[in-house]
């Protein structure tokens, strides 16, 4: 239960994270172009992303090499050209991208679940109920598990 606890607040502060990080991204990738690929040894295949023009980008791109990493800036920036997801293909590419609205609004959204998960484990936790399920933890010792689910009472909360 404590393992779980610690990878259920590491994907608290990840989703927390992005849903800073992804506008930021958005804003900073107005200006420039940040190319990452990794060459798969098949054919000269490359695996692509890109974060560029507002939009996050993934491919596979079999015409030669590319660097692994590059950052490409300009002068002004480049409103996004695509609101949507969109598929992008030639004859040597084949690509996905996704504006980063998209993802930052899943993240907002995981953020207001989260957000609605402590609310209820400190509502149980005053009320004298496990914050995990909700058992009532009249006449349990203090330092015992929750005898419904295991959650130990920490004092400051599990996340
Ligand atoms: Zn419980």
């Amino acid at each position: 239960m404590k393992k779980c606890a610690r990878v259920k607040s590491i994907a608290r502060t990840i989703i927390w994270s992005l849903a800073v990080l992804l506008p930021l991204m958005w804003i900073a990738s107005l200006w420039g172009t940040c190319y990452g690929s990794v060459q798969l040894v098949h054919n000269g295949l490359q695996l692509g992303a890109l974060v560029g023009d507002g939009e996050l980008g993934f491919g596979i791109n079999s015409n030669g090499w590319l660097p692994a990493s590059f950052i490409a800036g300009r002068d002004t920036p480049a409103w996004p050209r695509e609101w949507l997801p969109h598929i992008t293909t030639s004859n040597s590419m084949i690509g996905v991208t996704v504006p980063l609205w998209i993802p930052w609004i899943m993240v907002l959204g995981l953020c207001s679940l989260i957000r609605r998960d402590q609310q209820r484990e400190k509502q149980r936790r005053l009320l004298g109920c496990c914050p995990g399920c909700g058992y009532s933890r009249t006449g349990l010792a203090s330092g015992a598990p929750c005898p419904e689910c295991g959650t130990l009472l920490t004092p400051e909360g599990v996340g």
